[in-house]
């Protein structure tokens, strides 16, 4: 059986939790999308980590850990969090990368950050890890896949035309250093040896294991709201968030996916620029950053404060809609504990009107939240370990959202480790 885990909004909801947490019963846990531009901070017995390309199921010993066609693969990136695992006591994990995974090169970073710095005041605020050069590269199928790392006269030859063609822009657009054929043989060369032992035929294995009755995960990256096609173009990621695209992104059948469990925090927090409804500002803000997540709201990969505001019912009423949700896990539910009262944005007001539903970006830039509140618990969550051990507010509070939101909320994590989780109903 197939179980994804996807965000409902802008990312950072939760997803390496409640991975790790699921991994405990999995065989095998994929990454399908996205690349090192986003993190995953985990928990859990051997300490926390943040990871950016490895999937959160590295920490058992009893899982396989695939990295996806879909991926956008740094596999420099790849060996350092390795080998950081590694060195902090975590046993090797297994780990198989898709053959036909395609690779981050330096000069994807490189024109990332050249053209974050060219368009100055109005860039995307881009994590500058190559993420959006790399995905119109392999659109423009002028990406190189792990699979031609075995060809050499095949990338020879390849590596000299791409150097020719981004010369072009690095000469006459960027005025920057011009890419050398040999330079960018050797770095394929290099990162061949280090992604070598890894390789595989990732989709064949997956439908052995599916034949098998294997229990795969697969862990999304980022949230709906980032999706290039259904986010808030053109402040999204540049590969789908959805569950959906797990499917392709791990080459299985669609219909092998029974289960999406779509991760929402209790509150919102957003990075990079875009329309954020229901955001707020100055210390109201400042102490929901400090209080948030484990250790305050900022950027796994970047450090970056981030963007903070009220739970919008709007927002993730879609974000659900879009991954085909199952389940929602309601996150950091633990974190709201301070609070007398706790604003939750439930429409949004756009000339004068105002709707439930979640529109598109023009018109999202007009949009002003239409609040309500409710009671807080004034108290301390966490180490509850059933829903009716909570206070009778906080089980209002997700009762109200569930209720708002229509999608039902089986689990809620009151803590950041692996075992602060209050199951509802069956477990997932
Ligand atoms: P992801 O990208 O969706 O995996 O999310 P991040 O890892 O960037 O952000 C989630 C943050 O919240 C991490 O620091 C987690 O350790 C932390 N976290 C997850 N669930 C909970 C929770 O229920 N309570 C608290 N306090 N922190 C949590």
């Amino acid at each position: 059986m197939v179980k994804a885990v996807v965000g409902a909004n802008w990312g950072d909801e939760g997803k390496g939790k409640i991975t790790d947490m699921l991994a405990e019963r999995a065989d095998i846990i994929i990454r399908f999308q996205g690349g090192a531009n986003a993190g995953h901070t985990i928990i859990n017995d051997y300490g926390k980590f943040a990871l950016h390309t490895l999937p959160s199921g590295v920490f058992y010993d009893h899982t396989t850990s695939i990295i996806g066609n879909g991926v956008a693969l740094d596999v420099p990136v790849l060996f350092k969090e390795i080998q950081s695992i590694i060195d902090r006591g975590v046993p090797a994990p297994k780990i198989l990368v898709s053959d036909r995974a395609q690779m981050v090169m330096s000069y994807h970073k490189n024109f990332d950050a050249y053209e974050e710095e060219r368009l100055g005041g109005k860039s995307f605020g881009s994590t500058k890890s190559g993420i959006a050069p790399f995905y119109s590269d392999k659109y423009a199928k002028i990406g190189f896949q792990v699979s031609e790392l075995f060809d050499e006269e095949l990338l020879k030859e390849k590596a000299a035309r791409i150097a020719d063609q981004k010369n072009v822009m690095l000469e006459h657009l960027y005025h920057k250093p011009l890419i050398k054929p040999e330079e960018l043989y050797h770095e394929l060369m290099e990162y061949k040896e280090m992604i070598e032992p890894y390789v595989c035929d990732t989709s064949s294995y997956l439908y052995h294991a599916l034949k098998e009755g294997k229990e795969i995960l697969l862990e999304g990256q980022l949230g709906t709201l980032k999706d290039p096609d259904h986010g808030i173009y053109p402040m999204v990621t540049s590969s789908s968030t959805l569950a959906a695209y797990g499917a392709i992104g791990a080459g299985i059948p669609p219909y092998e996916i029974k289960k999406v469990i779509t991760v929402c925090k209790a509150y919102s927090s957003a990075v990079g620029a875009g329309a954020f409804v229901s955001e707020i500002f100055g210390e109201e803000a400042d102490e929901l950053r400090r209080r948030g997540g484990d250790g305050g709201e900022f950027g796994a990969t970047t450090g970056r404060p981030r963007r903070m505001g009220w739970f919008d019912c709007v927002a993730s009423k879609y974000g659900c809609r879009l991954q085909g949700t199952t389940d929602v896990a309601f996150t950091v539910l633990d974190v709201l504990g301070y609070l007398d009262e706790i604003p939750v944005c439930v429409g949004y007001e756009i000339d004068g009107e105002v709707t439930k539903d979640f529109p598109v970006t023009h018109l999202l830039e007009k949009a002003k939240p239409v609040l309500t509140k409710l009671p807080g618990w004034k108290c301390d969550i966490r180490g509850i370990k059933t829903y009716e051990e909570l206070p009778e507010n906080c089980r209002k509070y997700v009762e109200f959202v569930e209720e708002q939101i229509g999608y039902p909320i089986t689990m809620v994590s009151n803590g950041p480790g692996r075992d602060d989780i209050i199951y509802r109903g069956q477990s997932v």
